[in-house]
């Protein structure tokens, strides 16, 4: 390392003029895209790179300088953070490709520097090999980025570079890039805001992945390029000269829809690309910024609003509540000459360089240093938070929620005091409960939208003003994982579900030591695993679980070590334990061994069938059967929440069942109820049940708190119609909100 020293202290070395010249060109990029530059710390960053990558050679055969240095240009121009980020961007390679070691970095350049470029190395180790998941891919590159936001900036121009350079790899080299482009990039850059580099990854994906409709496209945008521009000036021209005698400073042009966002508009509505209207916008930039700014837009907008008739659906603004990536803008879309809708997007100057460059676009202007630190911080929180909770199992899921949290569009709601809070769209009063605070979430009993009570369940809409009702009482209820959005919701949700689920289990160990004292019986751990190997169940750990949840009878298990103590369990068949548990806890042995069902098609009166606990199915389901391990078929509703696992990862355990149409069979199924609590509330509930509709009760379980009601109602039906047939007629009664069909909450019975 004594030659890099050299460099990085003595006087500056000799370089080719190609490249010095380029230094000179990022130097002034720099000076005119920063706040300030360290311009001899840029200097000896490139002089570094230079000297480490000397030897390297792009696979197109050119310098590998070359690269680094257009990474940093990119960089500067696309982002234009600071120089820290510069310097980055030139050495972003050096430690993985070259004897440049990480130490040697933090030495000269300090641990800042140090920090950003190993995050930059691990996430390129992330990406080239095959194996990793995409799951694992995102989660690593997410880590990286929370350690310093620069990591991912880098990675970003790197990426650029790669997809404008990629002729040179192989067909499935490329091809793989340019999907984890598309998928991962592009969404990534749109939620920091980033929109020109967002368009410039999906056009390039776009062109690789699908490189005819590209073609056609690009060719079809050309040909149709006079036409359209005549027909933006004659939409223009009013405009532009009211606005003249208004004596606004101004820019208005027509702007072209990227590629892929026409692509997708024409796969969307399945149209060729002439029948596409609104494949430009006219976007109107005012010189100004802050409040006089905003006002300025708003005039400019009424302005245009007398000269062309607008659609007050498509008025959006983004004003008054920014973006949560702090994009503002006006949109509106008026009817422009022959008919045609037309969008209009009218912002400042300053909301321009926002919207496209994103966040960091605030470092350039100074009065907003901190909003925009608050910004990157609220940002940076909602990357902890995905991180917060690893949870492999749900892998798929997690880049399914990431997806969802980039694109998707927001909501803002309000508290009563006023607090604004986002929201993604579909949220529910859950995620608001769980967003406002962890208790909160934990222990919401109901909710009210505008003063009105609504289910849990609601789907929120911008500008709603949100009142959450809390009970001490209230736990996490495993039915609101099905209308959760938010991660946030829904891992705190499983993580009380797990929690619920190792207290039961605990208990169920309790009430069985007692036992044991009792009887006098010495049976350690590993004898318990073998009894409960003989009773079917998966391992000790279950078997305590439905003794806790009192679908396993403590004396069978008492009985069964007994007889394991004595040593004659071993030729004994175990008892039917799920049969048992049917009878107990769902009644419904009697329709078990077929009669209900078609198996394949056919009656298999031989073949045991049993209804599965967590999903309770009845005729008029969509059902699957699932061979279990124990022998038999369990019947699981297609909606069932372990029904995605069974199917993808079981699948040739999965088998094709129908209903029969055999009458008169009775099925337990369970309703919950929620609404305001009144005098005479649950009779008129029991009496539209077995009066009305002459349904046998099972049982009723009613809490009221603070004015809400909630009820449980276990009923005998014959099939969905009956079932649908109470639940609207339940809803009917006065004071009722919510009916809601209820499952078995425990979570159990998934794969076995
Ligand atoms: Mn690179």
């Amino acid at each position: 390392m004594i030659e890099a020293s050299a460099i990085l202290k003595g006087p500056e070395p000799t370089i080719e003029p190609e490249f010095q010249l380029q230094l000179e060109e990022l130097l002034e990029l720099c000076r005119t895209n920063l706040r300030s530059v360290d311009e001899e710390l840029v200097k000896r960053a490139f002089y570094l790179s230079y000297w480490a990558h000397r030897n390297d050679r792009r696979i197109s055969g050119e310098r590998y300088i070359v690269h680094p240095l257009a990474v940093a240009k990119i960089f500067v121009e696309q982002i234009g953070f600071d120089d820290i980020g510069v310097v980055a961007a030139l050495l972003h390679d050096v430690v993985e490709d070259t004897e440049v070691s990480l130490e040697f970095i933090e030495e000269t350049f300090g641990p800042v520097l140090a920090t950003i470029i190993d995050g930059l190395t691990k996430i390129s180790g992330a990406f080239e090999s095959r194996d990793i998941g995409q799951a694992e891919n995102v989660r690593k590159l997410l880590l990286s980025m929370a350690s310093d936001i620069r990591v991912i900036f880098v990675k970003f121009a790197d990426r650029l570079h790669n997809m404008r350079t990629l002729e040179s790899l192989p067909k499935k080299k490329r091809f793989k890039i340019a999907a984890e482009t598309l998928e991962l990039f592009a969404p990534l850059a749109h939620r920091f805001g980033f929109y020109a580099l967002k368009s410039e990854f999906e056009d390039l994906s776009l062109k690789i992945l699908n490189p005819t409709e590209y073609a056609e496209i690009s060719k079809g945008l050309r040909e149709g390029k006079k036409v359209r521009d005549e027909y933006v000036n004659r939409f223009i021209e009013p405009i532009r000269n009211r606005l003249k005698e208004d004596l606004f400073e101004f820019e208005i042009y027509g702007r072209s829809k990227n590629t892929y966002s026409i692509y997708r508009k024409m796969q969307r509505q399945n149209k060729p690309l002439n029948e596409i209207y609104d494949i430009f916008a006219i976007r109107i930039v005012l010189k100004g910024s802050g409040q006089k700014g905003k006002e300025d837009c708003w005039r400019v907008y009424s302005i245009i609003t007398d000269l062309y008739n607008p659609i007050p659906e498509r008025f959006r603004d983004f004003l008054s509540v920014p973006k949560s990536n702090g994009y503002q803008s006006l949109h509106t879309t008026v009817l422009g000459p022959e008919g045609n809708p037309v969008e209009v997007q009218i912002r400042t100057e300053e909301m321009h360089g926002i919207a496209e460059q994103g966040v960091a676009a605030h470092w350039k202007y100074k009065e907003n240093v901190e909003s925009s630190d608050a910004e990157m911080d609220r940002f940076l929180d909602w990357v902890r938070e995905l991180l917060d909770n690893p949870d492999p199992e749900h892998a798929a899921e997690f880049v399914q929620d990431f997806r969802l949290n980039l694109y998707d569009e927001e909501i803002y709601v309000f508290t009563p005091k006023g607090d604004l809070f986002t929201l993604p769209k579909k949220a529910t009063p859950v995620d608001f409960a769980f967003l406002v605070h962890t208790e909160v979430g934990y222990h919401c009993i109901g909710a009210k939208v505008n003063t009105k009570m609504v289910p849990l369940s609601y789907q929120l809409r911008s500008g709603d003003q949100i009142e959450i009702i809390t009970s001490k009482k209230q736990v996490p209820n495993p039915d609101w994982v099905k209308f959760v959005v938010t991660q946030k919701a829904r891992t705190r949700i499983r993580h009380a579900i797990k929690e619920k689920r190792r207290e039961t289990t605990n208990l169920g160990r309790q009430i069985w030591e007692k036992k044991a004292k009792r009887l006098g019986l010495k049976i350690d751990e590993q004898m318990l695993t073998q009894i409960a190997s003989t009773l079917r169940f998966p391992g000790s750990e279950a078997m305590f679980f439905e003794i806790g949840s009192g679908f396993f009878d403590v004396g069978d298990l008492a009985s069964a070590a007994k007889s394991y103590a004595d040593g004659t369990s071993t030729d004994e068949k175990p008892p039917e334990r799920e049969a048992l548990i049917f009878d107990k806890f769902l009644d419904t042995a009697q329709s078990a061994g077929g009669s209900a069902l078609l198996i394949d098609g056919k009656h298999q009166a031989n073949i045991l069938t049993h209804y599965a606990p967590c999903c309770n199915p009845i005729p008029g389901d969509d059902v699957f059967g699932y061979v279990s391990r124990a022998g038999g078929i369990k019947i699981h509703r297609v909606n069932c929440l372990n029904a995605p696992d069974l199917i993808l990862n079981h699948a040739d355990r999965v088998i094709n069942v129908d209903w029969s149409r055999q009458k008169n069979l009775q099925f337990v199924a369970a309703l919950r109820i929620m609404g305001e609590d009144r005098v005479g509330l649950v009779s008129d509930v029991t009496s539209v049940i077995s009066k009305s509709l002459k349904t046998n009760i099972r049982s009723l379980r009613v809490d009221t708190e603070d004015g809400i009601f909630t009820a449980t109602i276990v009923l005998y039906v014959s099939d969905v119609k009956h079932l649908k047939r109470l639940m609207q007629r339940i809803k009917r009664i006065q004071g009722i909100h919510g009916v809601y069909r209820y499952e078995d909450s425990t979570g159990t019975d998934g794969s076995n």
